[in-house]
């Protein structure tokens, strides 16, 4: 494998939504295409399945949770690309329903996969990224539900422009406390820990593009969270025509105000 090849790269797509956008990017993306998973054995039974239908991906192991699963990835996409061109962080766990767990332990869990996995996994492969790289967070509508139920006070610090990261990883520390203390309505923030989470995501999503376009303006590189039936790596001004029965919204403002939600 040269540097000159190009790479894309999908966390969690063993299976589901992350398995869906591997076939894709096998079909259209030029270069090759890495599927992730924190099993083995699933992964190369999902790399197996793709095979069967004709396409070439290649495997990786990654746990998102496993600092170390993450740093063996980027050493391998450093010694065999020399980076990375497009990265889609689709790796996450959501709520069961009748999920016996006690309600603090699910916001610990799901914190430490969806959140801190997803930023671990940013600060080790970002600065990987090439010059028009492409990198998808991807989030939930439920997080934009989950910001929209939070008090005014907490949705103003997460609406902020000049919300820092580490500000953001306390806000969502202090979730997880106010959960095991029993005090997270209290405090003012939404029952959906899976969409405090997502909420998470999305607002990491826009301090790292403010952090590439005052860092690597010159780079080109377009860095966004979306929903699932957004992502795409390619999503540019030229996209934002519904002539997929989809239409960009922005962000922070509740669903029940989206244009197709009472349509
Ligand atoms: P899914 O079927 O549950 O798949 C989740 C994937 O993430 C699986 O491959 C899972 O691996 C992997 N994963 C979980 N923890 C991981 C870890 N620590 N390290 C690496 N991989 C891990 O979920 P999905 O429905 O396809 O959803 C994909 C993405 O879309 C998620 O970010 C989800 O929040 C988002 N989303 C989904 C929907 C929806 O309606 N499905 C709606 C909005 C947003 P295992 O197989 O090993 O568990």
């Amino acid at each position: 494998m040269s540097s000159h090849t190009r790479v894309a790269l999908v966390t969690g797509s063993n299976k589901g939504i992350g398995l869906a956008i591997v076939r894709e990017l096998c079909r259209q993306f030029s270069g090759d295409v890495v599927l992730t998973a924190r099993d083995v054995v699933r992964g190369q039974a999902a790399v197996k399945q793709l095979e069967a239908e004709g396409l070439s991906p290649r495997f990786h192991q990654l746990d998102i949770n496993d600092l170390q699963s993450i740093r063996v990835l980027r050493d391998f996409l450093c010694k065999e690309y020399g980076g990375l061109d497009v990265l889609v962080n689709n790796a996450a766990i959501a709520p069961k329903t009748a999920n016996p767990t006690p309600f603090h332990t699910q916001a610990e869990m799901m914190m430490k996969t969806n959140f801190v996995g997803t930023r671990d996994v940013c600060t080790e492969l970002l600065p990987l990224i090439r010059p028009k790289g492409r990198v998808v967070n991807v989030s939930s509508t439920e997080g934009v539900r989950a910001l929209n139920e939070c008090s005014p006070e907490l949705q103003q610090k997460f609406k902020s422009e000049t919300i820092t990261e580490e500000e953001l990883v306390g806000l969502m520390n202090k979730f997880v406390e106010d959960t095991k203390n029993g005090v997270h309505r209290k405090e003012g923030w939404s029952d959906s820990t899976y969409g405090v989470t997502k909420n998470g995501v999305s607002v990491l999503s826009r301090i790292y593009a403010r952090k590439l376009s005052e860092q690597r303006a010159g780079d080109k590189i377009l860095l966004n969270a979306c929903c699932p039936g957004w992502v795409r790596t390619d999503m540019t001004e030229a996209h934002k025509s519904p002539e997929e029965g989809k239409e960009v919204v922005e962000w922070g403002f509740p669903p029940e105000s989206y244009p197709w939600a009472n349509a």
